[in-house]
């Protein structure tokens, strides 16, 4: 018989720890789980939910322009209201925090509302309470990176941006990566005339250089896009944002929004008083098990820095919690994890961009295919998607898939399945297409562009 209070404690009631407490709890485990600030963590308070709200909000400034082209007139101008959406989005996301309350209490899981710290082998200290555990999961996730620049308190962060409760007219977003993108999407969607600085010359590293092109240009259709560009300072008069770039330009705003990267959330959680050894980049080190330097200390999800999306989070806290009361044992893999950014045009991904498939594989086969979406041939809309296939020649593996374009991530996580399964080239082209789709095209790229 233990003589801990706990199987199983978990600090964080994100997408990592609800996901590990309610498996522990349903294999028997008495657990408990410790809250600082909103049930459900990140991404469905301040990340995925609320910004695909966003982004449907707006896509649909662009269908009621395209609806006049399929003969559908309006009697006056549509108008948008901020605070409506924000109310309506505040209103389903409290929802989803009471959701995520109750799947943890109708799984026996105990809750505690407070910050949580390790406070010595086995134990856990919430406000002036403390626990004892067997096993003690932290899944703090990450926060936003801020760099020091004079005046940085001046800038929101992504946080911030689901607070806002009026819009601004001009919005400076800094940053490259989808977060950054994403945003200035929905801002743009929405009415505000947004600039975007970012310090490389491709926006979304990490991504295939074809999307990243082919993106950067779209962009500027709706944005000032600022590349090459760097933030010296930012001072603040009557409200607004007044912004010296590193060319010696300034600019006035009447916002400022850094989405400059993530880092994990590791302070003031007595990890290093407990052993617990943390990367270069702050990021708590596990070995393949999820386990720290100090036994029985877990971590999962964006604090320990490896990919960090909500459903690689769901996974690793699920195969922790088997692992160590007896599911049925699960590997997390972390090749072909797909992913999309909800930018304006979509982007989805699975699998080695173009440079990983050469570094890797002798051959290699390139399919690409840009064309006019059909919705746009009537619209007159210049909206163009691109899709992309690499093909290892040796074997006929299908090693990577890109797409920029209207539902590219749900197109996407077909692909997936298809590339988890090994899929090969001649497996594509002999797949029927559905007619007609864009998503056909991945069965009829046919022949490869020139090397
Ligand atoms: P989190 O979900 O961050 O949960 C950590 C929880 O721990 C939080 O609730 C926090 O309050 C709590 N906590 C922290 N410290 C303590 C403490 N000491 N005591 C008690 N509680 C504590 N991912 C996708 O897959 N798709 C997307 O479209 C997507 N969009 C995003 C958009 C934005 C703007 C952002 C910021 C992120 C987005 N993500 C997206 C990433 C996704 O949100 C994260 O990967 C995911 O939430 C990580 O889950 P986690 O469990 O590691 O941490």
């Amino acid at each position: 018989m233990s003589t801990y209070e706990y199987d199983f404690f978990v600090i964080g009631a994100g997408s990592g720890g609800v996901r590990a407490a309610r498996t522990a709890a349903a294999l028997g485990a008495r657990t408990g789980i410790a809250e600082a600030r909103f049930f459900g963590g990140t991404c469905v308070n301040v990340g995925c939910i609320p910004k695909k709200l966003y982004t449907y909000a707006a896509h649909a400034s662009h269908d009621f322009a395209d609806s006049a082209a399929y003969g559908w007139h309006a009697a006056s101008r549509p108008e948008f209201n901020w605070s409506l959406l924000k109310e309506n989005k505040d209103r389903e996301i409290s929802r989803l925090n009471g959701i995520y309350k109750n799947l943890l209490s109708n799984a026996a899981v105990d809750i505690f509302e407070g910050h949580a710290r390790l406070a010595g082998p086995n134990r856990v200290a919430i406000g002036d309470r403390e626990i004892s555990a067997r096993h003690i999961l932290v899944a703090v996730g990450g926060q936003s990176f801020m760099p020091p620049v004079p005046g940085i308190e001046h800038a929101l962060d992504s946080d911030d941006f689901f607070e806002l409760s009026e819009q601004p007219e001009t919005v400076l977003i800094v940053g490259g990566g989808y977060i950054a993108t994403e945003l200035a999407g929905v801002f743009a969607g929405l009415g505000t005339q947004v600039t975007l600085a970012y310090r490389g010359d491709l926006l979304l590293n990490g991504f295939d250089q074809d999307i990243r092109s082919f993106f950067t240009d779209a962009i500027k259709s709706y944005t000032n896009l600022k590349l090459n560009s760097d933030i010296e300072r930012i001072t603040e008069s009557k409200q607004k944002k007044q912004v010296l770039f590193s060319d010696g330009t300034r600019q006035t705003f009447d916002a400022v929004l850094y989405a400059t990267g993530r880092v994990p959330a590791t302070a003031n959680l007595g990890l290093a008083d407990n052993g617990v050894e943390l990367s270069d980049v702050g990021a708590i080190i596990v070995d393949k098990d999820f386990e720290t330097s100090t036994p029985g200390v877990y971590a999962v999800g964006d604090v320990i820095d490896r990919v960090t999306l909500t459903p690689v989070a769901l996974a690793e806290g699920q195969a922790l919690a088997r692992r160590l009361f007896g599911g049925p044992k699960q590997v997390v893999s972390y090749d072909l994890i797909p992913a999309a950014v909800f930018s304006d045009p979509q982007i989805a991904t699975v699998g080695m961009t173009e440079d990983e498939a050469r570094s890797c594989h002798k051959q290699i086969d390139v399919y690409r295919s840009r064309f006019r979406p059909l919705k746009h041939t009537m619209t007159g809309r210049e909206s163009y998607s691109l899709m992309k296939m690499l093909v290892d020649r040796a074997s006929d593996r299908v090693v990577g898939i890109h797409m920029a374009g209207d539902d590219a991530a749900e197109i996407m996580q077909g692909m997936a399945v298809a590339l988890q399964a090994g899929a090969t080239k001649a497996q594509f082209d002999l797949t029927i297409g559905i007619h007609p789709t864009a998503a056909e095209e991945f069965v009829t790229m046919r022949t490869p562009v020139s090397d």
